[in-house]
């Protein structure tokens, strides 16, 4: 805190007063400190206050409480000189941390991401390249001027960051001339989307939607339609409407789908790029972002689930695209599920929510049938494309070749694909070589040392990795086992393999992979894509990164080699997961001019999941679902949370669980409950702490938190044990 706004705090007569103040830290409650004479901060003012022997940045959330002697009160050192924390957001946060059962702390310090935002502006110093010839250019250096190449000066810590080099490098670059300091503005303007710019022509049944949209209430609306129906088209006119009224608007997208096309579209709709909220932003980009979206200036904010929690001035409508991703539910931290919390977000602050997706959750399917949302439907595929015919190959009689993966019908498909000039895609949804290595001669499997899981290996880096922890290793000379060397098999696919079966099979035809081991992040994502669009390949190898929300108009065969993958392991929305995945997926053949058809190889093409893909049928595969939850009383016909116990000591969590098994409670808070387990986790070990699992069953009228607190109220955590709440579960391992 430096004395220039310390200084801003108004001095005046009256007594001292008190305000709570919550502290973005892992609390549950705020504390109250005491008010320098004359002082009256509105609520969510963000001020500085002492905490221990440091100074911390916390939000006024209170009167604070009288019972507590004044005296005894620390004061709040100074008021910060930015816009008040919006009301909407504290409730916001309030809510969420009430439902997920985090400390509100905890919930405010996403709220608070960038503590340097709400630093006085200040220019920044930034660099541009200078004179490229006044030092040698070793390797560092040269990834330092490619880093600017691509465009706007950085400042050191950014330009370090994207060059994968030290501070250190960029200083002495810019000591010897090589780079040349520029200086930023505090504040740099945003482009202002403009409503009224034309727009692309729509279907009669798109305008239908956008009149729909456009006239919207408060709630909630899902958006339904195929795959290329024209769904981002529609509710583009939706946020025209609200920026029509001054108003900020939201777009949430599974990270994965923030494309360039996706931002390209957006830019020739409204004539100005949004602003962007997710992983790949430098820190002055987060900086500048945070404040414009709470000053105001940043009208359309469009970013990952982290989005949600940004200070919006004036939020006027939320949209949640590809709803059905379970991407948006937060696995650690703070767990939470960004699209259910968006719904809270829109109800709080009375605004439209919409949530829009091909093949929307059975949560949301549902809560549109007993009319707590509303629907709109897009049935034509925009363009007039049909959607792509699909056929089931069973495995048990189309076989492939020994230790290969291809079934000889699907093999004959890429062959002519190709040679009509389209191209062709080979879904596997596994990343690495082989999902397991094994010795042939012992029997020994591969472990992560850290986690009850298999290593996976990835042949392209020599590696053996942990997919779960990130544990790597180089493939051992021998067998750690027996000491016998040249024994180790492969078992299995995972993309790579497959490319090398591929490039076995079809040797002329030139070949890509996309998987997240060659895809760096959205830059790098959009020029392999950029290499398919403009048909700079034919055969494309790839993992789930290419199933979302890429325009492929060459692609005429999509072939899924595995298609019962994820449909094993008994979790609750495996099928649904696979329906959504493998939908998507043959959403890509022939969106253009050229029709398109799509192969999914199966061990178990009688399954109705299978059988809704090859229909197109995916109300009939809903119905069948919502049966088997409804009799199971799964959600969203009842309520789950989790709870995981976890340490390092295996005998310690023992213990701790069997003490909570004994607390569990009884009597009428815990009428509609039912608690299964302490079981082992499917992942028993991870990271090398040892996990047992709570699973607790509602019935849907009955809220699991209140049984929780009363449970979990007194129980003491020793050591190093750690509980995990996670309302809602999506990750049952
Ligand atoms: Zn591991
Ligand atoms: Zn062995």
């Amino acid at each position: 805190m430096d004395s220039e706004t310390a200084s801003s705090l108004p001095i005046g007569p009256e007594a001292p007063g008190r305000a709570s103040v919550l502290i973005p830290l892992a609390l549950f409650t705020a504390y109250d400190y005491a008010l320098p004479d004359g002082f009256t901060p509105p609520p969510g003012a963000f001020v500085s206050v002492p905490l221990g022997r440091r100074s911390v940045t916390g939000v006024v959330w209170g009167d604070g409480d009288l019972r507590i002697d004044a005296t005894k009160l620390k004061q709040i050192e100074a008021a910060l000189p930015v816009p008040a924390l919006p009301d909407i957001s504290r409730r916001f946060i309030e809510w969420v941390a009430a439902y997920n059962m985090a400390p509100i702390g905890s919930v405010l310090r996403m709220a608070m991401s960038v503590p340097d935002a709400l630093e006085p502006e200040r220019e920044t110093k930034a660099w541009t390249i200078g004179d490229r010839t006044a030092g040698k250019l070793t390797e560092a250096r040269a990834r330092v001027i490619a880093a600017l190449e691509d465009g706007a000066p950085l400042t050191t810590g950014d330009l370090a960051d994207s060059a994968g080099c030290t501070p250190g490098v960029v200083a002495e670059m810019a000591r010897r001339g090589m780079l040349r300091a520029v200086a930023l503005p505090a504040r740099r303007p945003f482009g202002v989307p403009d409503p009224d710019r034309k727009g692309p022509a729509l279907s009669e049944a798109q305008q239908r939607a956008v009149d729909a949209l456009v006239a919207l209430e408060p709630g909630v609306t899902l958006l339904n339609g195929v795959t290329g129906s024209g769904k981002t088209e529609v509710y583009f006119e939706a946020i025209a409407a609200c920026l029509r009224q001054g108003r900020q608007a939201l777009v949430l997208l599974p990270e994965i789908a923030l494309s360039a096309q996706w931002l390209g579209r957006f830019a020739e709709r409204f004539g100005a790029p949004p602003a962007q909220w997710h992983s790949e932003l430098t820190g002055l980009e987060r900086r500048v972002t945070w404040r414009a979206v709470l000053d105001g200036e940043a009208k359309v904010i469009v970013g990952a689930r982290s989005a949600l929690f940004l200070p919006y001035r004036d939020l006027g409508l939320i949209i949640v695209d590809e709803e059905h991703e379970s991407a948006f539910k937060q696995e650690d931290g703070v767990i939470y599920q960004a699209r259910d919390m968006a719904v809270v977000r829109g109800h709080l602050a009375k605004i439209p929510v919409i949530l829009a997706s091909a093949t929307p959750s059975l949560e949301t399917v549902v809560n549109v049938d007993q009319g707590r949302y509303r629907a709109l439907h897009l049935p034509d595929r925009h363009g007039g494309a049909e959607l792509p015919p699909v056929t089931l190959i069973d495995l048990r009689r189309d076989k492939p070749e020994r230790q290969q993966w291809l079934s000889p019908s699907l093999i004959r498909a890429v062959h002519e694909a190709i040679a009509s000039e389209g191209q062709a895609l080979l879904f596997l949804n596994r990343r690495g070589y082989a999902p397991l290595t094994l010795c042939r001669d012992c029997g020994h499997r591969m472990q992560c040392p850290s986690c009850t899981a298999w290593l996976v290996e990835h042949r392209y880096s020599a590696r053996l990795q942990c997919h779960h922890c990130g544990y790597q290793t180089q493939m051992p000379p021998a067998c750690p086992a027996c000491g016998h060397s040249g024994t180790f098999a492969a078992c299995g696919p995972g993309v790579e393999r497959l490319a090398e079966e591929a490039a076995l099979l079809f040797p002329q035809a030139r070949r890509l992979i996309i998987t997240s081991d060659t895809v760096g992040g959205p830059k790098k994502t959009t020029e392999l894509i950029k290499m398919v669009t403009e048909r700079a390949v034919d055969l494309i190898i790839g993992t789930q990164i290419i199933a979302k929300g890429h325009h492929f108009p060459h692609l005429t065969l999509v072939g899924v080699v595995d298609a019962d993958l994820g449909l094993s392991g008994g979790d609750l929305r495996a099928a649904e997961r696979t329906y959504q995945l493998l939908h998507q997926v043959a959403g890509r053949a022939g969106r253009a001019e050229k029709p398109g058809r799509v192969l999914l190889q199966t061990y178990d093409p009688d399954r109705p999941v299978m059988q809704a893909l090859k229909d197109h049928d995916q109300t009939r595969f809903l119905r069948l679902e919502e049966e088997d939850r409804r009799v199971a009383g799964m959600p969203p016909f009842g309520r789950l949370a989790a709870l995981i116990v976890s340490g390092r000591d295996e005998a310690a969590v023992e213990s701790q669980v069997r003490i909570m098994a004994a607390a569990i409670p009884r009597g009428d808070i815990a009428a509609g409950v039912s608690v299964l387990g302490p079981a082992p986790a499917p992942l028993a070990m991870l990271r090398g702490r040892h996990r047992r699992r709570f699973l607790i069953k509602c019935r849907r009228e009955t809220a699991p938190q209140p049984f929780l607190r009363a449970w979990l109220r007194g129980l003491k955590w020793p050591g190093d044990l750690k509980l995990q709440i996670d309302i809602d579960p999506y990750s049952f391992l």
